[in-house]
């Protein structure tokens, strides 16, 4: 996904924020010692609204998937895609940021919206395409997280982000073993292919 374009549409969508809502700017040191970051940049309240709204994408589309078809993997990834969306919404509401969250199947963000109307009919098709959407979004959130994580200096939001994709990893896997299962392959759309195969060839992960 084209950041420039994610973050004029956040902009225009978020233009209501006003600027005094600008953090207080605090360095705590954490356990280990390091120096936390914990300043919310204007950047990192787009990062924060964008991925409430991707990990909406996942639980909606999930959600839809699993009624349609049974699937084990959707049953147990949607509730895995609420959790996600409560820790992203945890530290909005920390950081006193105006968020909404619409209605299942309706989005803020256009580019997200799109999505979700082409997954609702090409998931409906067949189970294998069902689970290749379930292995497309997650392809796409690792992607994204990975962005906002350079991205950003906040060690909060990193730490969020990088519990978020963990999750993403293992729901990979399920979505893709699903499809091998099928006698089918999942073609990487946004991970390289390298960093596709080590994931792939890693084990289910504990995250936290
Ligand atoms: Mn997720
Ligand atoms: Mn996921």
């Amino acid at each position: 996904m084209k950041k420039s374009r994610l973050i004029q549409a956040i902009t225009i969508i978020t233009g209501v924020i006003s600027f005094t809502l600008i953090s207080a700017c605090s360095n705590d040191d954490d356990m280990s010692g390091k120096r936390a970051n914990t300043v919310v940049t204007e950047d990192d309240k787009v990062a924060l609204l964008f991925m409430l709204e991707e990990e909406k994408l996942a639980r909606d589309t999930y959600t839809y998937l699993n009624d349609l078809w049974s699937l084990n993997q959707f049953a147990n990834i949607k509730n895995s895609e609420q959790n996600h969306m409560n820790k992203i919404e945890s530290l909005l509401i920390q950081n006193s940021i105006d968020y909404t969250i619409l209605p299942m199947g309706e989005f803020i963000n256009q580019d997200l919206q799109n999505f979700y109307n082409q997954f609702v009919i090409d998931g409906a098709v067949s189970q294998y395409n069902a689970l290749q959407i379930g292995a497309t979004i997650e392809d796409l959130d690792i992607v994204d997280l990975q962005e906002y994580i350079n991205d950003t200096t906040n060690t909060v939001i990193q730490s969020v982000f990088e519990s978020l994709q963990c999750g993403s990893r293992n729901h990979l896997r399920s979505f893709v073993s699903g499809i091998e299962n099928g006698g089918n392959t999942y073609t990487p759309q946004f991970l390289t292919q390298e960093a596709y195969d080590s994931i792939i060839a890693g084990s289910s992960e504990q995250c936290n």
